[in-house]
């Protein structure tokens, strides 16, 4: 199956777009997240995904939602989306056409969340893979170990008279932190939009600790959960002393504190590390790799030094053919 990609991945024998970043008359959209998202004239997702996207965009256009593990055919292929374990209703997406399996990782862990349904990996051919942190300076300590640190963070913040501020993606991050704090004696403060992503969480099966929306930018003594965007709005003006912590993958750099200007970095992340992306690809056992996003040129050349055929996929300009 030939692959290209033009402001998205493009599958030309079958006319199939993967998280096009132009609108396009039908694509198959593998999570919510803002990045893979646009309106397009149909978009094929998982339930989850469609609810996600109609509760984050006003204009979300027709939907043709696809069950996870529930095969569907087209004219001359089929497509099965597969839980990736990323945030809730992220899917990787199977593509048989030929005699020929392609798999398309969209942006995925291995690793369990507390939030996401569990990625199931399949075997195949030709393997398109996200290289968000391909690059072997991103080896995650594991998450048990990272919300003890954000805990003991809130903690002496809380004792010392200080809001906990973190700051954390409002889809996917805000819940897994959320359902994270369970049972630690924490009161949970959330913004605005990660408040209403919860609730489509809920509504999709996840189940939170007790929280609420942060009102009034009052979080004194509860640990207050916001984006990064927040941090000069309304939501916290009215908090007198914070401690603020920065809680992402991009945590791993050192400078990553320095650098947003807050008092800790923690990495806790949705994505595969350096690690899980090798044993992905070990795991679907392809023929030929395409590595996209992040560090697809330094992955595609760690694979290609363990023996596979990887080549990055971007150039968007020269629509290159492979
Ligand atoms: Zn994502």
């Amino acid at each position: 199956m030939r692959v290209s990609y033009d402001s998205g991945i493009y599958l030309p024998d079958i006319d199939v777009w993967l998280d096009p970043t132009a609108r396009r008359e039908r694509a198959i959209v593998t999570h919510a997240h803002s990045d893979h998202v646009r309106i397009h004239g149909c978009t094929v997702a998982t339930p989850g995904t469609a609810r996600l996207i109609a509760h984050r965009y006003r204009r979300s256009g027709r939907f043709e939602e696809l069950e996870c593990g529930e095969r569907r055919e087209y004219s001359s292929f089929a497509v099965t989306l597969l839980p990736a374990g990323h945030v809730r209703g992220s899917a990787q997406v199977l593509v048989e056409h030929g005699g020929e399996r392609l798999l398309y990782s969209g942006d995925f862990k291995l690793a369990p969340s507390f939030t996401a349904e569990p990625a199931e990996v399949p075997e195949a051919e030709v393997l398109i893979t996200e290289a968000t942190f391909g690059n072997p300076r991103y080896r995650f300590p594991p998450a048990e170990f990272v919300m003890e640190e954000i805990a003991d963070f809130c903690r002496s913040a809380v004792e010392a008279g200080a809001t906990p501020v973190l700051f954390a993606y409002s889809l996917g991050k805000g819940q897994e932190l959320l359902a994270r704090l369970a049972g630690r004696g924490f009161e949970v403060a959330l913004h605005d939009t990660t408040h209403g992503v919860c609730a489509v969480y809920e509504s999709l099966g996840a189940r939170f600790p007790p929280y609420r929306r942060l009102a009034g930018g009052d979080g004194a003594g509860q640990v207050v959960i916001v984006p990064a965007q927040a941090r000069r709005g309304p939501a916290l003006a009215g908090i007198r002393r914070m401690r603020t912590a920065y809680v992402s993958g991009w945590a791993v750099d050192r400078s990553a504190r320095y650098r947003l200007g807050v008092d800790a970095a923690f990495c806790l992340s949705d994505h595969a590390d350096y690690d899980e992306l090798l044993e992905y690809v070990r795991r679907v056992n392809p023929r030929r790799v395409h590595t996209i996003y992040g560090f697809a040129g330094e992955l595609a050349a760690d694979l290609r030094a363990h023996g596979y055929d990887a080549t990055p996929l971007r150039d968007p300009m020269q629509q290159r053919l492979f």
